[in-house]
């Protein structure tokens, strides 16, 4: 899939629209959601232009690679769950619902989350 220059996200890097930011470095921005799904809910988001995260692994620099993964871990001390705990998600594609066409990865935390997937019944 082609990267829309007029995705959300990309209009959030070129500062066209605000965002609360959390975290920046020279490969990453975090900010909040606008939609918070948990008590805290932050994304994480390469600056580069990368549909998901099967574009990234693929043409991302390894300082891009670095950049990301370390802006993961930064951000989720700066909103304080490394303590207690906390989920990261990456949708990628339809039907994972993917809503953004530029890689993020969602940060969940601040409460007990629950299992992710229930295990199957017996
Ligand atoms: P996806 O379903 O693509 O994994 O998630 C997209 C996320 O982006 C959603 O959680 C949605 O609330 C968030 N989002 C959509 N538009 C904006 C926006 O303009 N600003 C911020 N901060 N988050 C947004």
């Amino acid at each position: 899939m082609a990267y829309d220059n007029d995705n959300i996200f990309a209009k959030i890097l070129r500062g066209e629209i605000p965002c609360d930011k959390i975290y920046e470095n020279d490969h990453a921005l975090a900010f909040r959601d606008i939609n918070p799904q948990a008590d805290i809910h932050v994304l994480v988001i390469p600056k580069g232009a990368y549909t998901n995260m099967t574009d990234f692994a693929a043409q991302a620099s390894d300082a891009e690679m670095a950049g990301f993964v370390r802006a993961v871990g930064e951000t989720a001390k700066a909103v304080g769950v490394t303590d207690d705990g906390y989920r990261i998600l990456a949708n990628n594609g339809a039907h994972a619902k993917q809503e953004v066409p530029h890689l993020h990865i969602h940060i969940f935390g601040g409460q007990p989350l629950g299992r992710m997937i229930k295990p199957p019944e017996n």
